[in-house]
């Protein structure tokens, strides 16, 4: 296929909030997605696919529209751990928000729900495809409030936040994160798998933490702005 770098589009970049593309291309989207995961040549799953498929894959900004929670502790981030919950080993997925049980899991940005799934590990688990591209997993959830195929909004509840599967200490919230849909495990028939490093930091795509978020001791700020754990 056509290298994507050596093409010439000029697209203007999404914004936060507007310039949301119609239900219908959203929908062409996650056909080709569909395709993309029984392809392991290409990764991107863009073989054979036109130019404003492409343009979309590497041009638009590819971050999240909101926090999964609209309070709590943000009490571990991405990355290496220095006291891992029994059985993580030291690398954590993903982001942990601490709120009470039943508290609205929301989607982070518009997109469609792909995979709802009562894992061992990682509990009720909810995967979402956003129009982004990227992909989000909600997870340890007490119950999930949609099912496969629907399509979310940005702040759309999607479940209600528990202490489901294994390696979890109390009410919390955890978001993992993948940039292609193609990487991402699948929820519902493996038992064992393990969430690892193919994940995306979502201090990365997130937007600046709300002010009705506290940030526990065990996080903090570093210099590129990311949370990083102590
Ligand atoms: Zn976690």
């Amino acid at each position: 296929m056509k290298t994507p770098g050596a093409t010439n589009f000029r697209m203007l970049p999404r914004s936060h909030s507007g310039n949301r593309r119609s239900r219908r291309a959203c929908r062409n989207r996650y056909a080709l997605q569909g395709e993309n995961r029984n392809k392991s040549t290409d990764p991107t799953g863009l073989e054979g696919k036109g130019p404003l498929e492409m343009a979309a894959y590497y041009f638009y900004p590819k971050n999240f529209s909101a926090w999964p929670t609209a309070s709590g502790e943000l009490s571990s981030a991405w990355g290496n751990r220095k006291e891992p919950t029994a059985g993580t080993g030291d690398f954590h997925s993903g982001i942990d928000i601490a709120v009470p049980n039943g508290t609205e899991v929301r989607a982070l940005d518009d997109g469609r729900v792909s995979q709802v799934a009562d894992h061992p590990q990682y509990g009720k688990t909810v995967v979402i495809d956003y129009e982004s591209g990227l992909v989000s997993a909600e997870m340890h959830n007490s119950s999930i409030s949609v099912k496969v195929g629907d399509t979310v909004v940005t702040g759309e509840e999607v479940a209600q936040s528990g202490s489901t599967g294994a390696w979890t200490t109390g009410g919390h919230s955890h978001t993992s994160v993948w940039d292609s849909a193609s990487k991402v495990p699948d929820f519902t028939k493996d038992s064992s798998l393990i969430v690892t490093r193919d994940t995306v930091d979502p201090s990365r795509l997130l937007p600046p933490i709300p002010n009705s978020y506290s940030v526990g001791s065990g996080v903090k700020l570093n210099k590129a702005g990311n949370y990083v754990n102590n």
